[in-house]
């Protein structure tokens, strides 16, 4: 996962001076001299790391920071707030044309992940109600049209191809008014890459610039090169200009020095990240939150926004129903791990709740155990799901033989849901309303 070395170095560099108590000017320029280190090794852009370190010092040794009750809190709200600058702030998001189709164009270097993107982003517009017409442009590698077909079909989105032997510029206007015909209100234009930026490459796109004006042109760039995808961005901004960034491959970036220094060095926001092969793997990207996760103040408000996706409102109110009622079920518990283990591997969503991340580096979380409580509930009939106390001696013999665990382990498990089922009773009555005395049972 992106940042994780230098998540490491910040958070010691910091738990250094939360055992101090009162600081003086020589711990906190200590602790940046490590924070500086720990960047450079991340492979941050030296400049951008002089400049963040320099704004630093001049805000965490001043009065405010080194008498206030909780100096080492205070030098880390300052550092929070100034990683979150250096991404660029706040959330930059699309420009939407008042008047669609909006025309999002798409470039970057061959490889760098733009075709998967533009399937990735058709998807995330779509969940927010948009209709996009995907368009391939890509006429000069080899199968780019066809996997972008592919990708429209995973989608179910249309794509417009004229095949690989028209212009990219007439493909490009035959699209926008096929979008306008057919009522897309969104068109998202793949381009051709190279392996190197050349003239060529950059001659074609300003074509198409020029001939189909876009509202976005959004750069893709793989953030594993490091600080080559600065330089790449760069050259793009200033032979192109270019309206935003996308940030692939942050899933295998340990490092994160294109994350860091993109956006100070180019001065354009990175608006989405990459976290995956998955069409579902392309996120807004978040300055802020990422920020809170380099120095484990976890991302509460992502794993709110995946418990909102995979929960849904009826279910809820079913579930909370079932409190009042106190029919809290087998089925029921089995349905509520489910839905947790949809919202992604375990130990990622246990790294986003603060202060949780650092304590579990290195220890897996234990799906199997997960796995054995499914195959224990599914080996239980209807009748023993709906009411547990039936399950008599030879009944747990069955079901230990039916799911491939022994007896102690349905023990465990009977015994893990009596207290949840007591758990819930307990929050069901505080439901029921102050006056309730619910507090009681
Ligand atoms: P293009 O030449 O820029 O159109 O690149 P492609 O879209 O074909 O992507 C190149 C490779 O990168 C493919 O194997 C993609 O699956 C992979 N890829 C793209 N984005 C991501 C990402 O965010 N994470 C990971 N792990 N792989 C990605």
């Amino acid at each position: 996962m992106i940042f994780e070395g230098l998540a490491d170095k910040l958070q010691n560099a910091f738990d250094k001076l939360k055992g101090k108590g009162k600081l003086s000017e020589k711990d906190v320029k200590t602790a940046l001299r490590e924070v500086k280190l720990a960047l450079l090794e991340a492979d941050v852009n030296f400049k951008v790391v002089k400049k963040f370190v320099k704004k630093i010092e001049e805000r965490a040794v001043g009065h405010e920071v080194l008498d206030s009750l909780t100096p080492a809190q205070q030098v880390i709200k300052v550092v929070n707030e100034e990683l979150t600058d250096l991404m660029g702030g706040s959330q930059s998001k699309i420009a939407f044309a008042s008047n669609p189709p909006t025309v999002i164009m798409m470039a970057g270097l061959q490889g760098a992940g733009k075709t998967t993107t533009v399937g990735k982003l058709a998807k995330l517009l779509k969940k927010q109600g948009k209709n996009p017409l995907l368009v391939a442009g890509d006429i000069y590698r080899p199968a780019a049209i066809k996997q972008l077909q592919v990708l429209g079909e995973r989608v179910d989105q249309p794509v417009f191809s004229m095949g690989d032997k028209q212009d990219p510029v007439d493909i490009a206007k035959a699209a926008i008014s096929n979008a306008e015909s057919n009522g897309h209100d969104v068109v998202i234009i793949d381009t051709a890459g190279r392996l190197h930026i050349d003239e060529e490459l950059m001659d074609e796109l300003k074509n198409v610039k020029k001939a189909v004006k876009p509202h976005e042109i959004l750069l893709v760039v793989d953030s594993m090169t490091g600080q080559d995808a600065v330089n790449v961005a760069q050259s793009f901004d200033e032979a192109l200009g270019i309206d935003g960034v996308v940030l692939t491959k942050l899933d295998g970036d340990a490092r994160g020095g294109a994350a860091l220094s993109i956006s100070s060095v180019t001065g354009k926001a990175i608006k989405f990240g990459g976290f995956g092969e998955k069409l579902d793997d392309l996120k807004p990207f978040h300055p802020d939150r990422m920020a809170s996760r380099i120095l484990g103040m976890g991302d509460v408000l992502t794993l709110i926004e995946k418990a909102e996706e995979q929960f849904d409102a009826k279910k809820a109110k079913e579930l909370e129903e079932k409190l009042r009622k106190q029919e809290f079920t087998f089925e029921d518990f089995l349905d509520q791990m489910n839905q947790v283990r949809n919202m992604g591997p375990l130990d990622e969503l246990l790294g986003m709740i603060p202060g949780v991340g650092k304590q579990l580096k290195g220890l897996k979380m234990d799906e199997g155990e997960l796995d054995k409580i499914e195959a224990i509930i599914n080996s239980m009939t209807i009748d023993e799901r709906r009411h547990p106390e039936i399950i008599n001696g030879s009944r747990r013999r069955r079901i230990a033989d039916g799911s491939g665990t022994t007896v102690q382990d349905i023990n465990r498990l009977l015994k893990q849901f009596k207290q949840t089922r007591k758990m819930m009773k307990q929050m069901g009555d505080m439901t029921k309303g102050l006056g309730g005395g619910g507090l009681k049972g």
